[in-house]
Parts: C-alpha cells; structure tokens; sequence
C-alpha cells in the first residue's frame, strides 16, 4: 500500500484521536529482551554446543495506549514478530516486564495466563498455515471459548455465529473447512477466532502481508471497523510503511532486535530522525511530502545476522553518517520533542 493522500487525511484524524486518548496506558513493555539458541541448519547441534545465540530482541521498550494502534515496521526479520509474540507471552521473554492494564503478565503463573489471554490476542501472518485444516470453523473459532471454559454450548454457538458474520463472512460457512476459502476469507476466520473471547488488546502479525493486494484494503478496513465498535487496542506489525501510515496513530521503528525510533505516526512519517527510518521512507513509493523534504538514504545490504550482531550502533554497518563513536557505543534513545525519541549518537543525550 503507497503512502498517499489518503493516509495523510488519515493521519490527521488518527492525531485527534490521540489527542483524546485516555493517558495511562493498555500495554507497557519495558526493557524486553527475547534471546534464544540457535538451532536451525545441518550444524544446528554444533552451533548450540558453541553456544551461539539470536538475539532476536533487545532491551525494547514502548508503551500503547487504551484505542491506539501503534504500528511496528522494520524489514523481515528484524525481530518484530518475536516481539510480538513475546508481548503476549506466546514466546517466554528472556528478560523485561510487560504490563497489561496494570499487572506484570511475565510474573502470572500457567493459570493466570490463560485467564489474561482471553483479554490478548494475536491474528497471525499466513491465513494458509494459521488454521487446522481438520477442524470447521465452527471448530476453530469456538476454540478459545472452549480454553476459557464456563461458556453453554448454546451461548457458544450464538456468539460463534455472531462473530462469524461480524467479520463479514456467513453463518453458513460454520461447517466447511479452511481450504473452502480464499485467502482474505481465511484472515476473516482468523480474526474471527482472535475476537471471539472479547478481548481488549489485539497484535496484528503482518497480517495483510500474505494476501493478495485487491484483498489487503478490505481486511485493513475490517479491522480498523473492529477496532472502532469494540474498542480495541491494536500492536500492528508490518514490513509496509504504506500500511502502518495508514493504520497508526504511533509508530515504533526496529531495526536488528532494537528500537531506533518511535513517536505520534505524522511526526515519523514527516520528519523521521533516524537514519534508518529515513532510509525506509526514501525507499517507499509515492510519499506525499516533498522530496527536498526528506533526506533521502538508500538502505544497502542486508540486514546482519541476529547471531552477529554489529557492535556499537546496529546499523552503523549500512549508515551513511556512521562516524567512530557509532562503532563501539551503543546509542540511547533520547527525546527530540513532539513525543518523538530516537536512539542515534546524531542526537546526543541531554540535546
Ligand atoms: Fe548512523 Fe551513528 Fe546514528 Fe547509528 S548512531 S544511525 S551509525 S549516525
């Protein structure tokens, strides 16, 4: 999706809506740390007994508040689905907090959890490989009722049928199996099956990526309806700065496992101070602010390995302005104004 006029007039009606937000926050992650070993490839054994480790994220903090989306955009595996995954608990963090509406769910035991979880979700990438293809829909969009326990089978089935067509598909289409559906249908299922507890907190995993272009403005627009009639608050992951523009009322940039730079969406969009975001937004299409506008960088090479990852700044290895100091410090995220914070020794701490 190009960024355009339309996720300008977007953007304006998404910074009211900021403005309106209530202040304390849904969601607060602190210092999360994902690592985990390295297993994959034929020396998988060898290279975990030399006891190598993905640093899949790093010390990421952000905060979303109750009806935002903040939108996480980096390239393909830079670390934003571990992070999101991670958010929830479906991947244990190796170290940080994270607080839902107040309680630190990485302390809750097995049983808390599951009781959170009904309040936290997640819609997954691939609408192909995210649902049982042995199962009805009946089947896999009652399942978290079925976790959460204590709910009438008639009660199920009601509010199953419900949510069925809230996402725009039939009750009919209850008894058939995934592989009866197109692509966009099966995304329907799955945020069917994500909605179905009623929760409060939604990550949204790229999750228009594996579609086909005419379909990813329906799904968005499903969402974003959602979003509006149930209130929800969404962490919204994508490689597509087109879609996060048009999507988000914040906007957190990662790069290599880390934070680079976060701030309201028209402030990033407009005036993006890190070096890579600039890069990121040098490189979409049909931008609506003006070139001259923007330093334009283009991003060379590939992303360093999670493995090895570059000492000092991550991304000194492919910055233009990368100086000495960026190779060896790591720098902090500071705030620049206007909500805006960015980690990059261009901007020194105490500016
Ligand atoms: Fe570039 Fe240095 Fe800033 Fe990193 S800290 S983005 S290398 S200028």
């Amino acid at each position: 999706m190009a960024v355009g006029c339309a996720a300008s007039s977007r953007r304006s009606e998404r910074m009211n809506m900021t403005d309106t937000m209530e202040a304390a926050p849904l969601v607060e992650v602190r210092g999360l740390v994902k690592h985990y070993a390295h297993r994959t490839g034929p020396l998988g054994w060898l290279t975990r007994k030399a006891g190598r480790t993905v640093r899949a994220v790093n010390h990421a903090s952000f905060s979303i508040a109750r009806g935002e989306t903040l939108g996480l955009i980096g390239e393909s595996g830079c670390g934003k689905s571990t992070l999101g995954r991670a958010v929830l608990r479906l991947h244990e963090p190796t170290a940080g907090k994270v607080l839902f509406d107040g309680v630190d769910i990485t302390s809750l035991d097995a049983r808390e959890l599951k009781r959170m979880r009904a309040r936290m979700q997640i819609v997954f990438q691939d609408p192909y490989s995210s649902l049982n293809p042995r199962k009805t829909v009946e089947q896999i969009v009652s399942l978290p009722l079925q976790l959460q326990g204590g709910v009438q089978p008639r009660e199920m089935r009601d509010r199953v049928a419900f949510m069925i067509e809230s996402v725009g598909l039939k009750a009919d289409h209850l008894r058939r199996y995934p592989h009866q559906f197109s692509g966009g249908q099966r995304q329907r299922i799955g945020i069917a099956r994500a909605l179905i507890a009623n929760p409060a907190f939604l990550v949204c995993d790229e999750p228009v990526s594996a579609l086909d272009v005419s379909i990813q403005a329906q799904v968005i627009q499903l969402l974003e309806n959602l979003k509006r009639e149930r209130g929800l608050t969404y962490l919204f992951i994508s490689h597509d700065i087109g879609v996060i523009g048009y999507v988000s009322n914040r906007i957190a940039v990662m790069y290599l496992g880390e934070i680079v730079e976060t701030g309201p969406s028209r402030s990033v969009l407009e005036n993006p101070a890190h070096p890579y975001t600039q890069a990121l937004l040098s490189a979409a299409p049909q931008v609506d602010e003006p070139e001259r506008k923007r330093n334009r960088i283009e991003l060379r090479g590939e992303l360093p390995s999670p493995l090895d990852p570059p000492a000092g700044c991550k991304f000194h290895s492919r910055c233009p302005y990368a100086q000495e100091i960026c190779r060896k410090v790591e720098p902090r995220a500071v705030e620049i104004g206007g909500g805006q914070s960015v980690a990059c020794h261009l901007y020194p701490v105490g500016l």
